[in-house]
């Protein structure tokens, strides 16, 4: 086959294929490259790579050059650790997840016939789309898809991490368990629909409450369970009654009424012989005191 007929090929396959020199200059800059890239082969071609991609002139891509220039090694760039090596806009719809392609790259040796490593290859491949399937497929098993809060499940693992990242390090982890009170009034009154969108805007607010940090899953109907790393007893009261006023003063309009809600709480705080289970019972049990003391309040049980 002539170099020509390969060229043909090259500039046909659907990803990237740069060919470097023992400099790290372009010989080679396939039409997949120049049309993701804007630049056209013929100026990019004879150039230094790090001229055009300065980004690139890392010590770790300048340690995978040198490895594959002096051994033959092969070196891959994955799209999970890595993103992407040449910042190109993605194609189509799939990009909208991300600002930039993602790449999966291989660099590997090219030999000259008296099989000195002359200069080496690069394929660059998009993988934006399975990023993005994949991102989705994590959200889909981890989010609830009314409140886009966490769900259930995430909490619960999530949970059994922090109860053995703090019992090993003897830290302050509290938890509270959140009930919206009469919830099941607001759906007979003004329909599901409308519960819906109270629902969404509890979890809303209880975002916009917590720290960073902090951690809020949706762990039934009407129920939210709230994570606090590093929080004391004392500080998770202060929290607590923080969301609660926030949801008491909060006013949701559907259609053309307005919809007040109040919340109760249980707090729970995690001491060393606790499981992630009997820290989940101690704040139901909480919360279940403060609906039967009253609802729109916080009950911390006192440690046993
Ligand atoms: P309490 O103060 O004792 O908590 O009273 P409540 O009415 O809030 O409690 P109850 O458990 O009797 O009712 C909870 C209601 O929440 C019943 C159920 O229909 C409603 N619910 C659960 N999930 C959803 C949801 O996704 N959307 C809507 N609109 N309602 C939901
Ligand atoms: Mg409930
Ligand atoms: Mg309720």
């Amino acid at each position: 086959m002539t170099l020509n007929e390969l060229t043909q090929i090259f500039d046909t396959v659907n990803f990237g294929l740069v060919v470097l020199d023992r400099d790290i200059k372009i010989q080679y800059w396939n039409r997949w490259m120049a049309m993701h890239s804007g630049i056209p082969s013929d100026q990019i071609v004879g150039e230094a790579l790090f001229d055009f991609f300065p980004h690139l002139s890392t010590p770790s891509f300048n340690k995978n050059c040198k490895a594959v220039l002096s051994f033959g090694n092969f070196a891959f760039f994955s799209q999970k650790l890595h993103s992407f090596l040449f910042p190109f806009k993605p194609d189509s719809s799939f990009g909208y997840r991300f600002e930039l392609m993602q790449q999966s790259c291989t660099m590997g040796p090219l030999r000259s016939d008296d099989n000195l490593i002359s200069g080496l290859f690069l394929i660059v491949q998009d993988v934006t789309e399975l990023a993005t399937y994949e991102q989705k497929l994590i959200e889909m098993n981890t989010k609830d898809a009314l409140t886009g809060i966490y769900n259930r499940r995430f909490l619960e693992s999530r949970l059994s991490d922090e109860c053995e990242r703090h019992r090993r390090h003897s830290r302050h982890l509290s938890l509270i368990m959140i009930d919206i009170d009469f919830f099941k009034k607001v759906n007979d009154t003004y329909g599901h629909q409308c519960g819906d969108m109270v629902l969404q805007a509890v979890a809303s607010k209880i975002v916009s409450v917590i720290r960073k940090t902090d951690f809020i899953a949706r762990y039934g109907g009407e129920e939210f369970c709230c994570l606090l790393p590093e929080t004391s007893a004392e500080n998770a009261e202060v929290v607590a009654e923080n969301l609660r006023m926030s949801i008491e003063e909060m006013t949701n309009s559907f259609e053309s009424h307005s919809i007040k809600v109040t919340i109760s709480l249980g707090i729970s705080c995690f001491v060393t012989e606790d499981s992630p289970e009997t820290l989940l019972k101690k704040a139901d049990e909480a919360l279940y005191q403060a609906k039967h003391s009253g609802r729109n309040r916080f009950v911390r049980l006192s440690p046993v």
